[in-house]
């Protein structure tokens, strides 16, 4: 088991150092929120005043932050980590931000000798809570080894997509075409619904035919069609609209650079973009099935 410290313990991040508790890891936990942090404290996590000394005598460092200036400020400068942790603290960044980011704490962290992993993650609050995460990593073959074992305390799949900010890549990829499934998954319902079809009856006929998809098996986002997810509750928890067009946007610049069509990406990202824009950024992102049925408020 190790010691490890955990910093950012929001909708991902609490449910994964949950889980790094339970399977008997020596956990310190901090956030800025105070109640994040006495949630983990109950389930038997330590915690300190400052990220700094929460840090102190960790074999590995965790973080879980919104995008990538809360990474750098965590990481970079006099300030940061990076520059206080002892040389051979495995660093892994689970947050999604973009891979030039990420490369950038992996250079800073090179130059200090500390081995850095991106591991972005999927699967959503239901998988963090169930520990049945996709962990998406890039760095070196050694790093990934190392912190392969603890990554299976929260997650099921760990993958090396290859070298530093390779995890980002894959998971902007992922992402994009999640956005543009949960639209198309949305749109289709909606249609269906339209013309008098009962949804649950539609999402299993799509379900078992060539429409099926994650949206539909476990992430439905017409309201009722399915327990336990975030359109049963009035879309709250879960992804939210703002997280996926931060992921949207990643796509889209790296895109630009990259000298790539990404056609459908930037229709879903306006999309998401017209609902943030409607006062609906704070929700579940599934509640882009509104958009079609603006009825349901
Ligand atoms: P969140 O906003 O719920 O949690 C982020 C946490 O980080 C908050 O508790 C916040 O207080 C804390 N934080 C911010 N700055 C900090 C700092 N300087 N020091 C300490 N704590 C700080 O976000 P989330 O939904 O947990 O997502 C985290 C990351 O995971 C994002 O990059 C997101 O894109 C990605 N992600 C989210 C999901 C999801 O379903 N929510 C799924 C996959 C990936």
């Amino acid at each position: 088991m190790a010691t490890i410290t955990f910093i950012g313990l929001g909708n991902m991040g609490g449910p994964m150092a949950s889980n790094l508790v339970r399977a008997g890891h020596d956990v310190t936990v901090f956030d800025l929120s105070k109640d994040a942090v006495a949630a983990l404290v109950s389930e038997g996590a330590k915690t300190a005043d400052t990220a700094h000394e929460a840090a102190r005598g960790a074999e590995c460092v965790i973080t879980m932050l919104p995008a990538g200036q809360h990474v750098e400020a965590v990481y970079l400068g006099d300030d940061g980590l990076l520059a206080n942790l002892p040389a051979g603290t495995l660093v892994i960044d689970s947050s999604t931000i973009a891979p030039e980011t990420a490369r950038g704490v992996a250079e800073e962290a090179k130059a200090r000798d500390i081995p850095f992993l991106d591991a972005p993650v999927s699967g959503g609050v239901g998988g963090a809570k169930a520990g049945t995460l996709t962990f998406i990593c890039g760095g070196a073959e050694e790093t990934f080894s190392k912190a392969k074992p603890i990554l299976e305390s929260m997650g099921k799949n760990i993958f090396h997509a290859g070298d530093h900010g390779s995890g980002q890549v894959a998971k902007i990829c992922n992402n994009m075409m999640l956005a543009i499934l949960m639209a198309g998954t949305s749109e289709a319902l909606a249609l269906g619904v339209k013309n008098g079809l009962d949804p649950a009856v539609l999402s299993e006929i799509m379900k078992q035919s060539s429409g099926g998809n994650w949206a539909l098996n476990v992430y439905n986002p017409w309201p009722g069609v399915m327990e336990g997810v975030p359109a049963s509750r009035g879309y709250e928890g879960g992804f939210l609209v703002n997280l996926m067009n931060k992921d949207l946007g990643l796509a889209f610049d790296n895109a630009v650079k990259n000298h790539a069509a990404i056609p459908m990406g930037s229709l879903a990202r306006n999309l998401f973009e017209l609902h943030a824009g409607q006062g609906n950024g704070a929700l579940d992102f599934s509640s882009i099935q509104r958009l079609y049925r603006p009825e349901d408020k």
